[in-house]
């Protein structure tokens, strides 16, 4: 039978020990977020980090800014939060407006308070293979390998495969499972025989932007593989798949797969947590 990783099993099991640590913080892990104008999305985003500090007692504030803020008036609220010594963790909610794309938001934040864990310093450890409990990840992919680590899903000696290779998930994620010696193919738009290296991997992992878009054709006729779904998009009638055509990877008995919702989405806001109190951890040494 296939096994459906879900969230919920990771996060009810490990909510607890998330809570304790924020009450033995010896000064409260405190997130700031800049979210700039009313894009749903991101409202959602936005509500769904809160609702989750609520849920372990750590303090969190939304700063909203007008669609139009200027870039002067962005910046000093970002100098502001990076100097104020109360708040131990800061992200920038993306996309941004127009007026303010150009900015290279990644190295804005303070890399001691980067919960988002994009600031170069931050992928350097990774880069390096120097990560330790204490590193901030990015949180998509350390949420996808807390995840498979809860299933018991070993890495070492397997062949990965991972479509897409964005900044924040397809490329750290290369790197997590690399440092846990497993063999990975970075595909992408222009990647050859796709669906072939798919067909002789053992793990596959969709992070394309694309609905559906890993269907039965993808799966090995022979091999029992894990199917995880990074993607998030809603359809037209409005329900919310992933980049795996879930109801048709499964008529294929795969070993294990993620459902949308409620697979590798909470497991990204769970990993800020985790990020937020190891930001507040190391401040405090
Ligand atoms: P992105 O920056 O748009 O990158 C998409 C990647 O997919 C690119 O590397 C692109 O290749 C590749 N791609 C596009 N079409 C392809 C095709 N036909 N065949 C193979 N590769 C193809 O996307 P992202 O920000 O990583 O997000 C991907 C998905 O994950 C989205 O649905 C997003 O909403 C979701 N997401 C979910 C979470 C979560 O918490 N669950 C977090 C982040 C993102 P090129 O590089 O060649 O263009």
């Amino acid at each position: 039978m296939t096994i459906e990783m879900k969230a919920k099993d990771v996060i009810e099991k490990n909510l607890p020990i998330l809570t304790r640590r924020v009450t033995a913080c010896p000064i409260p892990p405190f997130l700031k977020v800049i979210l700039v104008g009313k894009n749903p999305s991101s409202l959602a985003y936005v509500g769904h980090k809160k609702k989750m500090c609520d849920k372990v007692g750590a303090k969190c504030e939304i700063v909203e800014l007008p669609e139009s803020v200027g870039e002067g008036d962005f910046l000093k609220n970002v100098e502001q939060i990076n100097n104020d010594p109360q708040v131990t963790g800061f992200l920038i909610q993306m996309p941004l407006p127009s007026q303010l794309s150009h900015l290279d938001v990644y190295s804005l934040v303070k890399p001691t308070k980067d919960v988002d864990g994009f600031h170069i310093d931050n992928f350097k450890e990774l880069y390096d293979s120097n990560v330790t409990e204490k590193t901030l990840l990015p949180c998509t992919p350390k949420g996808v390998i807390k995840l498979l680590d809860h299933y018991q899903v070993e890495l070492e000696g397997k062949d990965v495969v991972i479509i897409g290779r964005s900044h924040i998930v397809g490329k750290p994620l290369f790197h997590l499972m690399n440092n846990r010696n497993a063999t990975v193919t970075l595909c992408h738009s222009k990647t050859k025989e796709l669906k072939e290296k798919c067909q002789r991997a053992d793990i596959i992992v969709a992070a394309i932007g694309k609905p559906q878009f890993v269907d039965s054709t993808f799966v090995s006729p022979t091999k029992k593989q894990i199917f995880v779904d990074v993607g998030i998009s809603r359809l037209e009638n409005g329900r919310l798949v992933g980049d795996i055509d879930f109801e048709s990877v499964m008529k294929k008995n795969p070993e294990a797969i993620t459902p949308v919702p409620g697979g590798v989405g909470p497991m990204t806001v769970y990993s800020l947590i985790e990020n937020l109190l190891s930001a507040t951890e190391k401040q405090v040494k």
